[in-house]
């Protein structure tokens, strides 16, 4: 027996055969009714849609200010880059290391392999669609876009005692980014995802 046909019960441990199921189905613990797997179907359209939107996004987010403040009459406006690169000028070299990694190399190789692997399903292509889905298993932990879009709520509060700030098209489409994101790692799901790429390709030799 292929082990990897068995789905163990994540409530109750009880061990299932895996059955193919229609689109849209969902398999069902037989002891205690807890959700086993679901037919996604066209898993790699909707990773596909989410892979373009969140680029798209994420571009605007690297090219557009993400805050204005307005000080005394003085208006300025920083975009994500200029923010990190200010913290580099100002002597902290590992903070704008670490924020460079975490909020524009991982995002974007997130969202790029993301697309990638979707792609690479749709036409066809084993390999790519497998390195392209290692490297998203490897990248998704450490994308903190999430993280610091709350940073950033948390440091406007404060600063709005003193100046007046506006939120930038950056940081809308930084939410939508966050969302993209959210909607990739824990909607759809690298388990979900490498799911989809074993069952197109594992019997499959080259
Ligand atoms: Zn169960």
């Amino acid at each position: 027996m292929d082990p990897r046909r068995v789905v163990i019960c994540p409530i109750c441990q009880t061990p299932h055969l895996r059955e193919p199921l229609e689109r849209g189905e969902e398999a069902h613990c037989s002891r205690c009714g807890a959700t086993l797997y679901r037919e996604r179907g066209a898993l790699e359209q909707w990773v596909f849609i989410a892979g373009v939107v969140g680029l798209i996004l994420f571009g605007v987010t690297l090219l557009f200010p993400l805050i204005t403040i307005l000080l005394g009459g003085n208006r300025s406006e920083i975009t994500l880059v200029e923010g990190i690169f200010s913290l580099y000028e100002q002597g902290f070299l590992l903070v704008a290391l670490l924020a460079l990694m975490v909020l524009i190399i991982y995002p974007s190789l997130l969202l790029a392999t993301a697309f990638l692997y979707a792609l690479a399903l749709l036409l066809g292509g084993k390999r790519v669609s497998r390195w392209a889905l290692v490297l998203f298993t490897l990248s998704y932990r450490w994308s903190m876009v999430d993280i610091f879009l709350v940073a950033v709520l948390v440091a406007m509060i404060k600063i709005f005692e003193y100046a007046s700030i506006h939120f930038g098209m950056a940081f809308w489409a930084l939410l939508g980014v966050v969302a993209t994101q959210i909607f990739l790692v824990y909607g759809v799901g690298v388990e979900a995802m490498w799911d989809r790429w074993e069952e197109l390709y594992y019997d499959k030799v080259d």
